[in-house]
């Protein structure tokens, strides 16, 4: 079997020399225990923000949609799909202990959530850990009620676009800010933004005052830094920010200076809340269920940047952290 192992903290964008992948035996099956053929592997932002907390080398942890090649577990015959943590992997053995949703770590292998003929992929997009932080994160923090007016950042991504369009099933105005005029084009043509701004190019400040005269309730913040204290200054009285992310500093090497935002936090009392989906681990099928129903009435769109080649993950990693996704990242192996 293979793995791709990181053998070096990263510098800044993160270097393919940093990696390595490993050829291994696979021992044979234990009692409980089963073995996977990776198919879909995820590509996410937190595989570099977590880079620096851990003892190298690691095995490069992130989803996968697997199918049972193997199995000493009569709970999951040959070819039951599976969603796993195990990462970047051709074939791997699950123990039995790491078999539960609901528990973290443990609850991270779970046999894949009837998607009703959509494909599996989505199993590491919206109908998994993306979807779920898209569906718990905005609906229960920024707990937004229709007519408001909420802001998304990273809105052409994978969370990002699924929390724009969760806001216009529940009735709201809905503005985001991607990193290209393809993508801002998308949301709005394909996926019903009210507004899309490319932050690159436009004044954010004067920018979000015109398409939101009316000021900001709800902000779902996917990449933190100056765009978001921005926004955050023209949030309402009693706003929500719910913080997700802060992808604009994860190659950082030293995290820029900060802007003043307690003037608004004060003022307008507003309630910023961080958040790490593990939070909602107990209640994922419950996410999945209504992702799926939303999907399948096309009231979700769902879009996949595809790699193929399981020599061509670094490459789609680094290709996400650059913007080169529209919708979720993945690699076909
Ligand atoms: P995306 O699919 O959104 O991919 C990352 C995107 O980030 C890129 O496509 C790029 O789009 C954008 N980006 C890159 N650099 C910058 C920058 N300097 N400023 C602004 N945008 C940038 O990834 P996900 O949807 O998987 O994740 C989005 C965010 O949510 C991340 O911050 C991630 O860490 C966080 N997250 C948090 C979770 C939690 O539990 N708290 C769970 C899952 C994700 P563009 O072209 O628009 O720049």
């Amino acid at each position: 079997a293979k793995k791709w192992v990181v053998k070096k903290y990263f510098d800044g964008v993160p270097k393919k020399s940093d990696f390595e992948i490993v050829e291994y035996e696979l021992p044979s099956l234990k009692d409980g225990e089963i073995l996977l053929k990776t198919e879909w592997i995820s590509v996410d932002p937190y595989l570099r923000a977590y880079n620096k907390n851990l003892p190298i080398p690691y095995d490069q942890f992130s989803f996968q949609v697997g199918v049972v090649q193997e199995t000493k577990n009569p709970k999951y015959p040959v070819g039951t799909k599976v969603v796993t943590h195990e990462g970047w992997c051709d074939y791997v053995i699950v123990k039995e202990t790491q078999i539960e949703i609901g528990q973290f770590p443990k609850g991270l292998t779970y046999k894949l959530p009837d998607l009703q003929g959509l494909s599996p992929s989505l199993g590491v997009g919206a109908v998994g850990m993306p979807g779920v932080t898209a569906y718990f994160g905005f609906l229960e923090l920024c707990q937004p009620k229709a007519g408001e007016t909420v802001v998304v950042t990273g809105a052409a991504g994978a969370v990002g676009s699924l929390v724009g369009q969760i806001a216009k099933i529940k009735g709201c105005k809905v503005i985001g800010f991607a990193g290209s005029d393809e993508k801002c084009q998308w949301l709005e043509k394909e996926l019903g933004f009210d507004k899309a701004l490319n932050y690159k190019k436009v004044d954010a400040q004067s920018a979000l005052k015109a398409a939101a005269p009316q000021g900001v309730d709800c902000y779902f913040d996917n990449v933190g830094g100056e765009l978001s204290s921005v926004i955050i200054g023209q949030m309402n009285i009693r706003g929500r920010v719910a913080v997700c992310g802060s992808i604009s500093a994860y190659n950082d090497k030293q995290l820029p200076k900060a802007t003043i935002l307690q003037p608004s936090i004060v003022f307008k009392e507003l309630r910023i809340e961080g958040f790490i989906v593990w939070r909602w681990l107990g209640r994922w099928s419950e996410g999945f269920t209504q992702l799926v129903s939303w999907i399948k009435s096309g009231q979700l769109k769902t879009a996949e940047h595809t790699t193929v080649g399981f020599d061509k993950l670094f490459d789609a990693f680094i290709g996400m952290l650059a913007g080169e996704n529209t919708g979720k990242a993945v690699v076909q192996v």
